[in-house]
């Protein structure tokens, strides 16, 4: 058996694998070239109270002890096997797919988008402000909204899924095994490619099939049963479809709602990006300590209370930049995405309040259960309308943000279309902007130097969760009037974030498979 061990350590000794390995030598008693393996289990940093810490678990494999074996996954051939369609290559269509594949099931998935690496082009044309391929953008291609993102990986819904056989299978798939152990995991945008391309040549590999460039455009129903879909015009038949297509799948929503099928509105979040320096931030988190430079560029974290609404940090970016995520030349929507060595000098946030039913409840009558969404778009119009032409977004200094004045310059950012001056402390629904600015002065309080002229907010972080529900029954996952429908996913209202949605996804292939099985 190995030995465990946890160390607390310096930022210093923590970089250096040469004085933990003595120092675990030291705490077992043995001599360091007794050590046939040191693999680390756990890492966090630990910068409460001033001091910094690196507490590290180890697991040390002694003298010829059995070294662990190599994650491994086995895809089995589906040949000519049973089938079930997949709409959307995203986490949750991509990991039902392999979760299908070892349950004995041939995924064929369609993808309004583009594989990765030509999805790729079409993100450098938006960056360039070349204009928006409402097909291929941040939102929608192969790998789905996460692709070219920071890849954090933790959820709060672990108990959803095997969180861990998740994280192991990225790993198997081509990412470092760091996320086994970093207690905050993430992939960075330039590796996020190469591991989705590894997953699609697996799903080919076994005998699945993924067709790009393929957008369904409705569902075909009979007596409360799937029996097809439409794909570009033509019909498909089916019993069984994954709707995997994510929360800027409007159309997807509009389809099944102008169909008769049952839909729920929700409550969901909007907001701004906020955007530091990301020295600023460093200097706040690790107490500008000499040891900085051992650590990673520092990340946050923070939640309020205002006005009875919970307002919040979200999608943290260290060391990262905010990216156009509309999926429509006549929207401006801000995100983020940082590279794996998350090394830009900028640190930038989503930073939003709760949207509630109520505050859209004019729309209901003109739109039903779709009210949310259009509250959503009608934000994300008037950021197009105070951005001006293509992809530049408004912005502001969040000084100027929270004193409700003007920004006449503003100062460098990561947003690459450029940002222009505007008063969002004006144009934002009023509960919005004063909750967040009221939340700023707040958090000020927590992170000193938070509230600064140097800082930016920029319009609109609109897209953080479904404003729909497609419900679904608690125990077979299908829709509950439909039968063989299977809402997944982000865009189903089951999850948030990459592995919430790829837990889901697999949850959703377990559900067919036991139905295959009866
Ligand atoms: C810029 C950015 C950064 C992000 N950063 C992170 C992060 O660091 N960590 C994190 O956990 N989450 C992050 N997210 C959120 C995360 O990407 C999503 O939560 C996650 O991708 C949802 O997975 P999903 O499979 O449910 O849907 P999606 O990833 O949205 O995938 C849906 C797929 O369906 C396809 N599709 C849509 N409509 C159709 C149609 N009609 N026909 C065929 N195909 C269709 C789309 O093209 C898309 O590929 C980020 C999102 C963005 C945009």
């Amino acid at each position: 058996m190995p030995q465990t061990i946890t160390l607390t350590l310096t930022p210093r000794q923590a970089a250096d694998p040469k004085q933990y390995t003595a120092q675990v030598a030291r705490a077992l008693r043995i001599d360091e070239q007794d050590i046939s393996l040191l693999r680390i289990i756990k890492r966090s940093v630990d910068a409460r109270r001033g001091a910094l810490k690196v507490n590290l678990t180890l697991e040390a494999f002694i003298d010829r002890e059995p070294q662990p074996t190599p994650i491994a996954f086995d895809y089995p051939s589906v040949a000519g096997k049973r089938e079930a369609v997949i709409v959307g290559a995203g986490p949750a269509g991509l990991f039902a797919a392999l979760r299908l594949i070892e349950k004995g099931i041939r995924p064929i998935i369609f993808e309004r988008g583009k594989e990765v690496v030509e999805r790729g082009k079409d993100i450098a044309l938006i960056q360039r402000n070349k204009g928006i391929n409402p097909d291929s953008n941040y939102a929608f291609g192969e790998g789905g909204a996460g692709t070219f993102s920071d890849g954090k990986l933790f959820t709060r819904s672990k108990k959803r899924g095997d969180y861990n056989r998740a994280l192991q299978r990225l790993v198997f798939h081509g990412a470092s095994p760091e996320i086994l152990y970093e207690a905050h995991p993430h992939i960075g945008s330039d590796r996020l490619p190469r591991i989705i391309a590894d997953i699609r040549r697996r799903i080919l590999d076994a005998g699945g099939e993924i067709h790009f460039g393929k957008r369904v455009t409705a569902f075909r129903f009979r007596d409360g049963r799937v029996v097809g879909i439409e794909v570009d015009g033509s019909d498909f038949p089916t019993d069984m479809v994954v709707v995997a297509t994510g929360h800027s799948a409007r159309d997807i929503y509009e389809t099944l709602h102008s169909s008769g099928i049952r839909l729920e509105a929700k409550p969901y979040a909007m907001g701004v990006r906020i955007e530091h320096p990301q020295s600023l931030i460093d200097n706040i988190q690790y107490h500008a300590s000499e040891q900085m430079e051992y650590l990673p560029a520092a990340s946050y974290s923070l939640v309020a209370q205002v006005g009875g609404r919970g307002v919040y940090s979200f999608c943290m970016c260290p060391g990262g930049f905010i990216v156009p995520a509309m999926t429509d030349a006549s929207e401006s929507v801000v995100n983020g995405m940082s590279p794996s060595r998350r090394n830009s000098p900028f640190a930038n946030s989503g930073f939003v309040t709760e949207i509630r039913l109520d505050d859209f409840a004019h729309l209901r009558p003109q739109h039903g259960d779709l009210a949310g969404l259009q509250f959503q778009r009608e934000l994300e119009h008037a950021a197009r309308t105070y951005g001006g032409a293509n992809q530049t977004a408004p912005a502001q200094r969040v000084s100027d943000f929270v004193a409700g004045r003007a920004s006449t310059s503003l100062p460098a950012t990561s947003y690459v279309p450029g940002v222009v001056c505007s008063r969002l402390d004006e144009w934002l629904p009023s509960f919005i902007g004063s909750r967040l600015r009221e939340a700023i002065r707040f958090f000020d309080k927590r992170m000193h130097g938070y509230l600064t002229d140097e800082a930016i907010v920029v319009g609109v972080e609109s897209r953080t969760s479904t404003p729909v529900r497609i419900p679904r029954d608690k125990t077979t996952l299908m829709h509950p009037d439909i039968e063989g429908l299977y809402p997944a996913g982000e865009g189903a209202g089951y999850a948030g974030g990459i592995i919430s949605a790829a837990l889901d996804g697999e949850r959703i292939a377990e559900a067919i498979a036991e139905r295959c099985a009866r």
